[in-house]
């Protein structure tokens, strides 16, 4: 049986870790009928110890958004998910992720109910469903956040703050609440496409960065504090190297944790890069881990077959994928998606240099050649048998499948693939079938090929 809902502010969310991209595949019931999870399904997925840490973390992040909220006891900013949070962190400003909204409100199944309200507002069915489920979420005043937290939507901000590095769709989400809220909309305008990155294009997201600091100063009513942003900043690097190393784990054989795991765990380095709580959980997260190498455990038993999984996660299928893929004694070991949080540059002398590097260089923003070679990087330092590539509906920006890259990786490194599509958050762009079938037939094609561990 599961905690009561009245226990724990997670599974009122319906929800076991509490908060995406802290979200849970575990429980994902919803919690108010009562319902249980079979012991059957619950034995092939093995939970992590530190998740109650991870869920109080989490608890503790939105319950301090709240009193600023509440009192105004600090400014909010919103953020987006690989936005100049440190930045903002330096002005004292309580900083809020909305694609991580999003991706709770894919967790907890209700987008798809959500999202015709902002298309009916002129917002594409085509677009980004983490946009158009957060919209609607506001639209309707349903959000997961009331029963868990106390929150009666999203927390309103002072300062809505992007970087297109992404895509250009989190800037006309912040723009819907400009206009909502009337407050300031600022933000990064990133180059995309990179292959190599120049020194020009640094030196222009270092200006872009630094000709915020006004805007901040004026939001905030602080005063710029070069010393408290390298301290801020060297706060976030400690978090993502040890998030580098949580990921870097799954290399072993067998795996200790599997990508759903890290879907998970990677809440606090999303939400609280550059706050120590987020470095000390890492710390916690680690050794945990290495204690499961140290006494044999993996996260899959008897694994025998390793994937990476390209493209957004399916947020509200996560716990059937971990099930389906454990019941073939497949671990899905690495992913773009949660390497996207480790942020080499910001260990830079230069604050402003560290932050332009830091999110120029993710995978999103880079050309397809840069992207091979990654990916076959990966192929090598994981231990890689074949790809899942999730061809999301929505987010054309995280779906890597569409200009023959899969193919062009099987043919130079021999490693087979296979696409699902779906989507992010709108489930009815998904076909539980097709996903079923494309995972077996990966499975049984590496069975063919004699690939078993
Ligand atoms: S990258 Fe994709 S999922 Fe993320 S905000 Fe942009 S369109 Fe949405």
């Amino acid at each position: 049986m599961r905690k009561n809902a009245r226990d724990d502010p997670a599974a009122r969310l319906g929800l076991d870790a509490g908060a995406a991209f802290g979200v849970s595949w575990t429980f994902q019931l919803d919690a108010a009928k009562g319902d249980t999870v079979p012991e059957e399904k619950k034995s092939l997925i093995k939970k992590i110890r530190s998740t109650g840490a991870m869920k109080k973390l989490m608890a503790d992040y939105f319950n301090e958004l709240k009193e600023a909220q509440d009192t105004g006891s600090a400014k909010i900013a919103w953020c987006t998910s690989v936005g100049p949070a440190e930045l903002l962190r330096s002005f004292g400003f309580q900083v809020y992720f909305p694609e991580n909204h999003g991706a709770l409100l894919g967790a907890s199944r209700i987008a798809a109910e959500l999202i015709p309200a902002a298309n009916a507002i002129g917002y594409s069915p085509d677009i980004c469903s983490y946009l158009t489920s957060d919209v609607g979420a506001y639209l309707r005043k349903k959000t997961p956040l009331t029963p868990a937290f106390g929150l009666d939507g999203a927390p309103k901000a002072d300062l809505l703050v992007y970087n297109t590095n992404q895509c250009r769709d989190v800037q006309d989400w912040l723009a819907f609440y400009q206009r909502e809220w009337k407050v300031p909309l600022a933000g990064i305008d990133s180059p995309r496409n990179l292959g190599e990155i120049t020194k020009n294009q640094v030196e222009s997201l270092a200006s872009q960065h630094k000709a915020l600091i006004p805007l901040l100063e004026e939001v905030s009513g602080r005063r710029f504090d070069i010393d408290r942003l390298r301290e801020v900043m060297e706060s976030s690097y400690r978090c993502t190297q040890l998030w580098k190393t949580v990921l870097k784990l799954a290399e072993h054989k067998p795996s200790p944790l599997t990508f759903f795991d890290g879907t998970i765990h990677m809440g606090p380095a999303v939400v609280l890069r550059g706050d120590p709580r987020a470095e000390a959980y890492y710390k916690l997260l680690i050794s945990e881990l290495e204690e499961r190498i140290a006494e044999g455990h993996s996260a899959v038993e008897d694994e025998s077959l390793r994937f990476y999984w390209e493209g957004m996660p399916v947020w509200g299928k996560l716990r059937d994928h971990a099930e389906t893929f454990a019941g073939h004694k497949a671990c899905v070991v690495a992913s773009t998606y949660c390497n996207s949080w480790i942020f080499e540059p910001l260990g830079s002398k230069d604050p402003f240099e560290g932050m332009a590097l830091a999110y120029s260089e993710l995978f999103i923003v880079r050309s397809e050649e840069y992207k091979e070679e990654y990916l076959a990087r990966m192929v090598e330092s994981y231990g890689i048998d074949g790809f899942i590539y999730h061809d999301a509906k929505t987010c054309p920006n995280n779906s890597n499948n569409r200009y023959g890259l899969p193919e062009r990786i099987q043919e130079t490194l021999g490693v087979p693939h296979v696409v699902i599509n779906g989507d992010l958050n709108d489930l009815r762009m998904y076909s539980e079938e097709q996903a079923r079938t494309q995972f077996e037939a990966l499975v049984e094609q590496l069975h063919e090929r004699g690939e078993l561990r």
